[in-house]
């Protein structure tokens, strides 16, 4: 898979993408991860890319043209028509699901607005999907570029050592995990719970199921109600509500 983000800030994106994971997998090649600079496109000779609302008001907008030429090397270079993706506090709230969904296109594109946002224009021209990250406001969109790459780039083959590496963590199936615990099995007077110790895989597996449903029916119920449950899940959280 290829992912291309276009922004203003490159080297923002660049040094949180050669850290870690994902700079491990970029280095494997198992994720092609460009940044270009939107900068580099304007043809002001001033270098800029943006200017003042029309109609007043704080803050400047980037402007249309380094932003399509930008978007317009991408395809060339790519050889094809990424979906564009525009990060956006006006956007869908971003989830799991639709990470799992990006994660089976070949070629995306990010968009990163800054400052006020971009000419309107531009995002009924070329973008196809608008993305938050959240009901909050930032001031550019490289954070919440950095979410949707890393998000996706996590589940695409070889990345992590096996797929339960994801689909078994939180949100996966709709549920919140388990509790987990490490070495030294006794800190500040805290012990870890017998269960994890016995060595009795079956009763391990059902402690994490019980403890990851109350732990969604306690934290965030609303996902129960899309969440793919067994008869016994069931019964377990009725057990819980009473
Ligand atoms: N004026 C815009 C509004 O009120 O909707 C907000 C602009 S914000 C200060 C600047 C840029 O940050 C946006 O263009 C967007 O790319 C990014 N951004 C800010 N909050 C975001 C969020 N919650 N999710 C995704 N992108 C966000």
């Amino acid at each position: 898979m290829r992912i291309d983000i276009l922004t203003l800030f490159p080297e923002m994106c660049m040094s949180v993408l050669s850290e870690s994971i994902i700079g491990r997998a970029r280095e494997a090649g198992l994720v092609e991860i460009n940044c270009h600079n939107i900068r580099d496109y304007t043809l002001s000779k001033h270098g800029s890319v943006d200017d003042a609302p029309y109609g007043g008001g704080m803050g400047m907008i980037m402007q249309t043209q380094p932003v399509y030429d930008c978007f317009d090397a991408v395809c060339r270079q790519t050889g094809t028509r990424p979906h564009l993706i525009y990060t956006s506090p006006q956007g869908k709230v971003f989830t799991q699901q639709r990470a799992k969904e990006l994660a089976g296109y070949d070629n995306i594109a990010i968009l990163c607005g800054h400052y006020e946002g971009i000419d309107e224009r531009i995002i009924s021209e070329i973008v196809d999907e608008e993305i938050s990250v959240g009901d909050y406001v930032l001031t550019g969109g490289e954070l919440p570029a950095l979410i949707i790459a890393d998000c996706v780039s996590r589940m695409l083959p070889g990345v992590l050592p096996n797929e339960e590496a994801y689909t078994l963590e939180s949100h996966y199936s709709g549920l919140l995990e388990h509790p987990q615990y490490t070495r030294p099995f006794e800190w500040h007077g805290m012990q870890v719970p017998d269960v994890l110790i016995s060595g009795h895989h079956a009763n391990i597996e059902k402690w994490q199921r019980e403890q990851s449903l109350r732990r969604t029916f306690e934290r965030r119920p609303d996902l129960l109600e899309n969440a793919e449950l067994t008869e016994e899940d069931r019964k377990y959280l009725s057990s819980l509500a009473k």
